[in-house]
């Protein structure tokens, strides 16, 4: 569905939609976390969105670029956890990959989700079945293209999308963590869903919400 684009418009209120779920679910994402690492995850994201919204209310929506880095260095100089710079990482990758335009294509947006899921995996490391937001954004990204390439719609793409990164948040319960906080635990880690991984999952279900 090479006709299909995404507006800057639309990329920008993904993210406030974005920052209003994690303030539902604040209390919900720390209280994951406090079971496998330092019950901070909500806090962090929380802090971290709110900060991205008051930045970006300040600005003209010039590019997909510029609306990125905004988003990922302000996640990345206000988020002290491991999060803001895996989550700072992947915005800024995904803007960088979008370029000056001000809307994308529905392959360029799955291109541009490509582009910040390898940035996460450059800064992290983190491998499927590692118990992090890797295990919800891979799938996530993986249902995008294959439905893209199927010539889905891209709102059927999403939908898939969203799908996936929630059966993935859902599967990280029986993983063993192998990275961040939670991997101190070991076994201890074992039947408790991973938190980056809930974000994460929220954040592909408000695209398929706000992109279509
Ligand atoms: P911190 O662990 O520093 O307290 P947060 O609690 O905000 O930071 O975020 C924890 C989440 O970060 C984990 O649930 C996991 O999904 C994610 N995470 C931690 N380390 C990594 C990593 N190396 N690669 C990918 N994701 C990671
Ligand atoms: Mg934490």
């Amino acid at each position: 569905m090479a006709a299909e684009v995404v507006t800057v418009v639309q990329l920008d209120a993904w993210m406030r939609l974005f920052a209003d779920l994690v303030a539902e679910h604040r209390a919900y994402l720390t209280e994951l976390d406090s079971a496998i690492g330092d019950a901070d995850h909500g806090i962090n994201m929380d802090r971290g969105m709110k900060a991205v919204v008051a930045k970006i209310e300040t600005e003209p929506l010039t590019s997909v670029e510029a609306l990125f880095k905004s988003v990922g260095m302000t996640l990345v100089s206000s988020v002290g956890g491991a999060s803001g710079p895996l989550y700072g990482t992947f915005f800024l990758r995904f803007g960088m990959a979008a370029g000056e335009s001000e809307q994308l294509s529905a392959d360029s947006l799955a291109k541009a989700f490509r582009s910040g899921l390898d940035g996460v995996v450059a800064r992290g490391k983190a491998e499927a079945g590692d118990k992090t937001m890797f295990d919800a954004l891979a799938p996530a990204l993986e249902a995008l293209e294959v439905s893209l390439e199927g010539g889905r719609h891209l709102a059927e793409a999403l939908e898939e999308a969203a799908l996936a990164a929630e059966a993935g948040r859902d599967a990280t319960i029986e993983m063993l963590a192998r990275k961040g906080r939670a991997s101190y635990l070991v076994e201890r880690s074992v039947g408790h869903q991973d938190p980056g991984a809930t974000s994460s999952a929220l954040l592909v279900r408000v695209a398929a919400a706000t992109l279509a």
